[in-house]
């Protein structure tokens, strides 16, 4: 890292958001300094109050002082908009305001710079905010032409103060219009990018998840025994893998009708979830064939945990309207081993549930 670098690390701090505000206050700090030096310039010139252009300076220097300072201690951040765009702005305002009083001939120089500060607000003000500062920075502008013109006529001649205070009272209003344009389509923006992220969340369930039962579905069971897969070559642990059907589904369909089986078929989800650990995956491997992959697990507590499962189904009983429907399920349970593939487990366990249908049903196998 560089110096300079170095440097701006200390000035604007690490996280993006501060940094963000701070790049924006320190252009404004640039601004007042600039605009310092021109002052200082132009009262030399013209024999100015020099002891009021020190309070001026101590007055613009210390206040944006103090904004940067709330901002980097983070102490702003209790407020809606921590950039403090509007308190900048309207402490800008007062600040050329009172350049304006004291520069005489020279006060044409302050409408670039009040057109500046009012942009600052471009990129961060609500249309509302735009509009009341526009409004203030008028009144205010109006109250120290008005107040100047009694008080040095013959440096702020009435008649000129009067074309200057219409011009305002036409700039301002248009560049709070400008804001407020910026703002709604900012707003439209941060809407359209909300819509997205609120579609792709929708996508991503649709990809992952099995529509009926809210269960994984077979793609991301596969994504998640392919992780496992990878995670127990490289940490040398077992996992096991065990394939579910319902017995005697066609049954429930038969007696019942189809929206009884979808019924059941829910039901059973939830009771087989809740009969698993947290790490444990249910996922719909299609039909009414589920699977289970257990990670990080060897046979022993493997097996105790899917008998635990299938006799918790067995007690279930789903209300499916006309009548409760008991069903039993049939489990075909093994552990991964190294030199295999994942396909060849899963033929296994699908041995091994083809064993539990013959050999009475409602019973888990393992190898
Ligand atoms: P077995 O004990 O031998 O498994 O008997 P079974 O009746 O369950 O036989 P099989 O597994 O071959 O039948 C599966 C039945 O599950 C057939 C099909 O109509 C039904 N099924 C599959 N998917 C769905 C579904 O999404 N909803 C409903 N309601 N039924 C389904
Ligand atoms: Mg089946
Ligand atoms: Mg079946």
């Amino acid at each position: 890292m560089s110096h300079l670098q170095r440097l701006g690390g200390l000035w604007l701090g690490s996280e993006p958001a501060q940094r963000l505000r701070l790049r924006q206050t320190s252009l404004a700090m640039v601004l007042m300094l600039v605009s310092a030096a021109m002052l200082h310039h132009g009262i030399a010139l013209t024999h100015g109050d020099r002891g009021w252009m020190w309070a001026w300076t101590a007055y613009g220097v210390g206040g944006m002082a103090a904004v940067y300072a709330a901002i980097r201690s983070g102490w702003s951040r209790r407020f809606t908009d921590p950039s403090l765009t509007a308190v900048q702005i309207a402490f800008a305002l007062s600040v050329a305001a009172l350049a304006y009083a004291q520069v005489g001939p020279l006060r044409g120089a302050v409408f670039p710079v009040l057109t500046l500060i009012l942009m600052f607000g471009m990129f961060q003000l609500r249309a509302r905010s735009a509009y009341g500062l526009a409004f203030y920075a008028l009144l205010v502008f109006g109250a120290v032409m008005a107040a100047m013109a009694r008080l040095r006529p013959e440096a702020y001649p009435p008649e000129f103060e009067l074309i200057h205070f219409l011009m305002l009272a036409f700039m301002l209003p248009a560049v709070a219009v400008l804001t407020a344009r910026l703002s709604r389509i900012r707003w439209r923006l941060s809407q359209q990018r909300e819509e997205l992220a609120r579609a792709l969340a929708q996508l991503q369930a649709i990809a992952t998840r099995d529509e009926l039962t809210g269960l994984p579905n077979r793609r991301q069971m596969q994504a998640l025994m392919d992780q496992e897969l990878l995670r127990s070559l490289r940490h040398h642990h077992d996992f096991c893998i065990a394939v579910l059907d319902l017995d005697h589904f066609k049954h429930v369909n038969d007696a019942h009708g189809h929206a009884a089986g979808d019924l059941v078929l829910r039901a059973f989800a939830q009771a087989g979830q809740a009969a698993l650990r947290a790490t444990d995956v249910l996922a719909r491997w299609g039909g009414e064939e589920f699977l289970v992959l257990l990670p990080d697990t060897a046979m022993p507590l493997a097996l105790a945990g899917m008998e635990r499962l299938r006799q918790q189904i067995a007690a279930l009983q789903t209300d499916v309207g006309s009548a409760k429907v008991a069903i039993t399920v049939s489990i075909g349970l093994t552990g991964h081993r190294r030199a295999d593939t994942l396909a060849q487990t899963l033929a296994r366990a699908d041995q091994l549930l083809y064993r539990a249908k013959a050999e009475g049903r409602n019973r888990t196998c393992t190898d």
